[in-house]
């Protein structure tokens, strides 16, 4: 039984500032500690108590996957820029100055993969919105702006560019109005995303200005909410002061006929171990939200098959549903956590092979990338060729979804861009060269 704490939210979060004394805590000495915080000069850094005191085991540092899933590593960036900042650091450098060569490590680290930025900038009007994206037909992302943090970050995080303070790195939006005027113009739209950041981080009252208004769109069938809060602070939903206020929001969201989707993000077995995340799943589901479960799949934290299986089971058992296996994207230390495509397929079908149908729910891996999301759906030989088999879960053009088609088969191959197509000049969502059609015409 978890005592509610008079009021008080008891949530203590560690940033950079913190992050020496932590690595104290690990026993590393004064050089790994200085390069780990010159890749924190770089990468995003945050992480909470009950993290630290409830999920990582200390005696196991460095190779703790929840001690590498939020705290940097010296070498998940350049050598070189690594020592460069290290230097400036313990010369005691001006912040300006450290600063300006973060920035510039950062610029290297593609920090907006499948062109977040550029593509299918929604507009009312001639007026770009800010905070929106409209990827899919049924499917628009809202990122609002007091969801921009998280109770902590996953080192291998793909919108790591919006944490670290670069105002052109940033995307996000209070404006609510603008959203359900652009709702009500694109009556294809059947699904709102909240993301951030992770709009749990916000309380209730906030939260319910952002969702209230949806729930009159009659053609919404579903609100989904990605999360990674029950990993990372499940008192969100037990003995936080608007837990139980936060439940009845979920509550009226349901009554409103519409679904509402939370998508839980669970990277390891060890984070749904502790009581206060079965309570607090067990009081969501109460409240007749769907608890769906993802998860990118990140090398030397969870690349093992017996994780996923166990993950997935454990899944089901507690009441929630398995979504998505993510590939890691094409961003910031990709290079230090990716897993090739060829060795996610087999962790996926082994981990799959372990699960019974009720866990097969789930899909993967998957490679969320510009045309959408891309399934490796095994590599095979055909006509003496190997090839990897691919189809689109999810596309821009809903033409081209669940159509078989054809990489090259390459073992270090680890993202979309790194594939050529087989048995074709193209993949099936590159344009066709020019001139084509008129010869086919
Ligand atoms: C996965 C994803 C969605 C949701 O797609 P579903 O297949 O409906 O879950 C939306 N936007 C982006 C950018 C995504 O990666």
């Amino acid at each position: 039984m978890i005592l509610k704490q008079n009021g008080s939210r008891g949530f203590r979060a560690y940033t950079s500032k913190h992050l020496d004394e932590l690595l104290q805590r690990a026993g590393l000495d004064d050089e790994e500690r200085l390069r780990i915080r010159a890749v924190a000069t770089v990468l995003p850094f945050r992480t909470n108590a009950y993290v630290v005191d409830e999920l990582i085991d200390w005696s196991d540092i460095p190779d703790d996957p929840i001690y590498r899933l939020v705290f940097p590593q010296a070498d998940m960036l350049p050598e070189a820029d690594v020592t460069r900042i290290a230097g400036l650091l313990r010369d005691e450098a001006a912040k300006s100055e450290i600063t300006a060569v973060a920035h510039d490590v950062r610029m290297k680290l593609n920090p907006h993969p499948a062109g977040q930025l550029q593509l299918n900038v929604p507009r009312v009007g001639q007026e770009p919105i800010q905070g929106l994206q409209h990827k899919y037909p049924e499917t628009v992302l809202f990122f609002p702006k007091q969801g921009q943090t998280c109770h902590a970050y996953c080192t291998y995080c793909f919108r790591w560019a919006q944490f670290v303070g670069d105002p052109d790195l940033k995307m996000a939006s209070d404006d609510v109005e603008r959203l359900v005027e652009y709702v009500h113009a694109h009556p294809e739209v059947t699904s709102i995303l909240l993301t951030g950041g992770d709009p749990m981080i916000m309380g209730e009252p906030v939260l319910r200005r952002y969702i209230e208004p949806l729930l009159q769109i009659e053609q919404l069938e579903s609100i989904r909410i990605g999360t990674k809060s029950l990993g990372y602070w499940p008192q969100r939903y037990i003995t936080d002061p608007d837990a139980d206020d936060t439940l009845r929001l979920f509550s009226r969201v349901v009554e409103s006929g519409k679904n509402l989707a939370f998508m839980a993000h669970f990277s390891h077995p060890r984070e749904i171990e502790p009581q206060a995340v079965q309570e607090a799943v067990r009081r969501i589901n109460d409240t007749g939200a769907v608890i769906r479960t993802q998860a990118p799949l990140i090398r030397s934290i969870n690349d093992d098959p017996a994780i996923w299986t166990h993950m997935w089971r454990r899944h089901l058992t507690m009441g929630m549903v398995p979504y998505y296996m993510f590939v890691e994207r094409d961003t910031g230390p990709q290079d230090y956590f990716a897993v090739p495509l060829a060795r996610a397929y087999e962790i996926f079908r082994d981990a799959y092979a372990g699960v019974s149908g009720l866990c097969r729910t789930v899909r993967g891996p998957s490679m969320s990338a510009t045309p959408g999301k891309v399934c490796v759906d095994g590599v095979t030989e055909i006509a003496g060729q190997k090839v990897f088999v691919l189809h689109l879960i999810q596309a821009r053009d809903p033409e081209l979804v669940g159509r078989p088609f054809f990489a090259r088969y390459d073992p270090q191959a680890t993202w979309l861009t790194d594939l050529t197509p087989a048995f074709a000049d193209r993949f099936p969502y590159e344009p066709a060269p020019l001139g084509a059609a008129r010869l086919s015409a």
